[in-house]
């Protein structure tokens, strides 16, 4: 359901943080990457060291730009970077390097498709900005590793245009793709490429905006829905009992499915954010707002909506077809390459999905290419084998990694559709079971069937069904 509460209006807006899919940091050429030995990618400038000078990673630019694009926004004509002051163990520098007054992207709009349609949700602002270190928890002792300071992160602020778990949940799941479609990130909440803190009011209705409770530590889509619902149900509960909501920030605890106080706020944060004085503004020029152009591919909202339209898919199907854009990708590679697009799009949600599934692969990660695809596809078309066959040679390209003729030819699974051929088999079916085929040529026709199962199972499953139907019927005189 998408509206959330019966009583109240419900306000939700998002601060997504993705991970930038960059070789370096943001400032400095320190390798952005996971799961090396705890600072070993650290050098002056990500450790704040005095005098150490920034440059800005060009590649986390190109993203920005390409991210505030994608989600339909202003694109900064000049950008700059600021000083966001605060101690914290984790950010060596005591500021972090972030957008302020002049973001790459502001006021966008992403369409994304909920319950009861397809709804923009308004973009407040894009802005590039830099991660901290990582706190190791360890008994008596915290850890620290700076191989994540100055990682280049992209913030997407939104809107509180959203209202429910469910909503918010859809909404990410569309974001998560948009950046995989663009590839900017991987979006993976789990692997912490993407966090997402949310905020949310309720009121009475007609009344706006409530007071803001901010949530955080949810790590999961799932979890954000559990939390915001859980939410919902709580400030309902103190409202209904006359009481007042307080300004605060609370975090999702999954292990007892509820929202707990961490703190609560007298007053805004001040930062006092100053201008960075060691970057300088940024402008594009011409040529860098035409590589972002090039970079932008057709969005995965849009993409299902044609696909669907122009290959006349089941909802279904569409769904599954442009969730993942190698996927889209595939299907439409192997329908310009001349096969048909339902039985390629059929094919592709079902067989080939369980195939992927029981295998624990994507598709792209799969021995499966469009071109043998294609080629199976082929195979059927032309009757050298029976769609059962095919659903056989498919499992064999998954655990073979080999193209469908070479296990045809190597099983010897070609269809049998030579008359000739397929009345020695029928003759020979006829003769062993003569009693039967008397009786069907009496009129028993309800044994005719297991005739032409005997023939199935006396060619391997090889007789091409519809050439061996007209040679049993001709054979019985039907
Ligand atoms: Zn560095």
């Amino acid at each position: 359901m998408s509206r959330a509460h019966e009583k109240y209006d419900v306000f939700i807006g998002l601060e997504i943080h993705i991970h930038l899919k960059t070789e370096s940091k943001m400032f400095c050429s320190c390798p952005a990457r996971y799961g090396d030995d705890p600072n070993v990618n650290v050098c002056p400038v990500c450790m704040g060291y005095p005098g150490a000078l920034p440059a800005v990673n060009e590649r986390a630019m190109e993203l920005g730009y390409l991210v505030a694009r994608a989600l339909g926004c202003q694109t900064a004509k000049t950008t700059s970077f600021a000083r966001k002051n605060y101690f914290y163990p984790d950010m060596p520098k005591n500021y972090q390097i972030s957008q302020f007054a002049e973001p790459v992207g502001l006021n966008g709009m992403m369409e994304a498709g909920f319950d009861d349609g397809i709804r923009g949700i308004r973009i407040h602002d894009v802005h590039l900005e830099e991660d901290a270190g990582k706190m190791i928890h360890a008994g008596d002792v915290t850890l620290l590793d700076y191989n994540r300071a100055g990682y280049p992160l992209l913030e997407i602020v939104t809107e509180p245009d959203l209202r429910s778990g469910e909503e918010t949940e859809a909404f990410l799941r569309s974001f998560q793709r948009l950046v995989r479609y663009l590839g900017v990130s991987d979006g993976n909440m789990d692997e912490g490429s993407m966090k997402c803190d949310a905020n949310i009011s309720i009121n009475l209705p007609g009344k706006g905006l409530g007071t803001k409770v901010e949530l955080k530590n949810m790590n999961s889509p799932r979890f954000v829905r559990l939390a915001l619902n859980h939410e919902i149900e709580r400030q309902a509960k103190v409202l209904d009992g006359g009481g007042s909501l307080v300004q605060e920030t609370r975090l999702w605890n999954e292990n007892r499915d509820i929202t707990e106080t961490m703190r609560r706020k007298e007053a805004a944060d001040d930062y006092r954010y100053f201008p960075e004085p060691d970057i300088p503004p940024f402008r594009p020029d011409e040529a860098f707002m035409a590589g972002v152009e090039t970079s932008l591919v057709e969005l995965p909202l849009a993409r299902k909506n044609r696909m669907a339209q122009e290959y006349h898919l089941t909802p279904e199907q569409a769904d599954f077809l442009h969730d993942e854009k190698s996927t889209a990708d595939f299907f439409e590679e192997t329908v310009q390459a001349g096969a048909d697009a339902r039985t390629v799009a059929a094919w592709l949600s079902s067989d080939v999905r369980k195939l992927c599934n029981r295998e624990q692969i994507s598709l792209a990660q799969s021995p499966l290419t469009s071109a043998r695809m294609g080629s199976l596809l082929n195979l059927i078309s032309s009757g050298k084998i029976s769609g059962k066959i095919a659903k056989k040679v498919l499992d064999m390209v998954f655990t073979e990694n080999a193209d469908p003729e070479a296990i045809v030819k190597k099983q010897g699974w070609t269809q049998i559709s030579d008359p000739a051929e397929l009345q020695t088999i029928v003759d020979a079916v006829l003769h062993e079971h003569s009693a039967v085929a008397d009786a069907v040529r009496d009129g028993d026709v309800r044994q005719r069937g297991w005739l032409m199962g005997q023939i199935m199972r006396a060619s391997d499953g090889q007789a091409a069904p519809n050439v061996a139907n007209q040679v049993l019927d001709k054979a019985l005189g039907l």
